[in-house]
């Protein structure tokens, strides 16, 4: 197994649709491994494939905490079939935007159904951070990222800061 380059906004590929799976065969299972492996080394909680520059439906999330079992979830072909109206509030952050957190408001409850590690059809029915974590992921999935629901300032001046950091990363490595 190895880790996967995670890609940093502003990248043209974060915003682009990622297409369905056929089906769940060992391959894929493979890149699953490879990717929940990238989300824990990062740290994250989630990461969608489009943020290692595979353009599949396909994400893993484990919100577990340090000290408890892990408990990782992969998501293949996920569909919201449910939002509940009442939201909630949580601080987000995102791999693909690194040292950035905004306060974003979404349902506080939904219901996924999605494709499981062994190809079973499942359904998922989250609640609290998981909701927000599963919304989140779906969302990378149509090329929407979470300064997408903030203020066009906001979202301007936080992209020309990760545009400075990323010119700032590659005059390290050269
Ligand atoms: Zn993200």
């Amino acid at each position: 197994m190895s880790k996967k380059n995670i890609l940093i906004e502003p990248d043209p590929i974060l915003r682009k649709k990622s297409q369905s799976l056929e089906k769940v065969d060992d391959e894929l299972r493979k890149l699953m491994d490879e990717m929940l492996e990238t989300m824990y080394a990062a740290p994250g909680i989630g990461l969608a494939a489009v943020q290692i520059g595979i353009l599949k439906r396909l994400i893993v999330i484990d919100i577990s905490k340090d000290d408890q079992k892990k408990e990782p979830l992969f998501l293949v072909n996920p569909k919201i079939t449910y939002q509940s109206k009442k939201t909630s509030v949580y601080e987000e952050g995102c791999l693909s935007l690194p040292g950035h957190f905004a306060e974003i408001e979404r349902p506080a409850e939904c219901h996924v159904s999605y494709v499981d590690y062994g190809g079973k059809n499942q359904e998922l029915k989250a609640s609290g951070l998981l909701a927000t974590c599963v919304q989140h992921e779906i969302d990378h999935l149509n090329g929407v990222l979470f300064i997408d629901y903030l203020s066009k300032l906001k979202k301007d001046m936080i992209i020309k800061k990760l545009t400075k950091q990323k010119k700032e990363i590659n005059k390290i490595v050269l």
